[in-house]
């Protein structure tokens, strides 16, 4: 059974957990390390998990919400890292030796009871990935971080049945907070971040009869509100199942460095 917890979401750090095969040699899978060492060590003990259970850390990109406390938490705990040529270059990986191990778009990583498959998207980072990842019976798609949908990453994660999915900012609040032009333009450029809108429109090419939760993720605390969000998805949900074209599917927020919900 696949099992995920959102560890923390956000521009303050992120960290997805995921757990497959049997209780009685599972396999746990840590999606980027972007909270402290301190507070990763303690969420992951929240689960019941030690730091050194971990079979393996994928780092999606080197922005520092997501590479975070990567290399000393690997270090300390002996857990291998993997990630693109590009990100481990800019995050200077390197220094984790044989702890380090590249990957890129299109590889299948085998980790026992799990199997990752990262992709390409378009974000403003050296060699950013994103991934999907199945225990067999069961996809999981996570997509943060990218500025807009390709049909590569439509392609990858049509099938899901569930999703962890930006929904990053909403346009109106993005334009008419204080950040400066060239961040706003950052933000909302095509290697920038999905807005509530965008992330909609992602939703909607990813419905299908199976799909049964849907968890937005990557929340700007500053131009986004989880209302709008839930709004936004929820419509695209809403119109969906009286179109017959998905069942009831669960939509919830991951919130910042706290726990999120339990999957079942
Ligand atoms: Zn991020
Ligand atoms: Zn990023």
């Amino acid at each position: 059974m696949l099992q995920w917890w959102s560890l923390g979401s956000g521009s303050t750090g992120n960290a997805t957990l995921v757990k497959a095969g049997p209780s009685s040699r599972p396999t746990y899978v840590l999606i980027d390390c972007g909270l402290g060492q301190r507070a990763l060590e303690l969420a992951l003990l929240e689960k019941g998990i030690e730091p050194t259970q971990l079979d393996a850390i994928f780092i999606t990109h080197e922005h520092a919400d997501h590479v975070g406390s990567a290399a000393g938490f690997s270090t300390r705990n002996r857990v291998p890292v993997w990630a693109s040529h590009g990100t481990s270059a800019a995050a200077q990986l390197h220094v984790l030796g044989d702890l380090l191990h590249i990957t890129g778009d299109g590889e299948a990583l085998d980790f026992g009871g799990l199997a990752v498959h990262p992709f390409t998207v378009p974000h403003d980072a050296r060699e950013p990935l994103q991934l999907k990842c199945t225990d067999g019976e069961e996809w999981l798609g996570v997509l943060t971080d990218l500025g807009h949908i390709t049909p590569h990453v439509v392609g990858q994660l049509r099938g899901c049945e569930a999703l962890l999915l930006e929904a990053n900012h909403d346009a109106d609040l993005l334009h008419s907070c204080r950040y400066p032009p060239f961040l706003k333009e950052r933000i909302a450029g095509p290697l920038g971040h999905l807005s509530n809108e965008q992330s909609a429109l992602a939703l909607a090419e990813l419905l299908h009869p199976k799909l049964r939760l849907v968890v937005a993720a990557h929340l700007s605390q500053q131009n986004n509100r989880p209302e709008l969000v839930l709004k936004a998805l929820g419509d695209v949900l809403d119109q969906a199942r009286l179109a017959g074209s998905v069942g009831n599917v669960e939509l919830c927020v991951a919130e910042p460095r706290r726990p999120g919900k339990d999957q079942p």
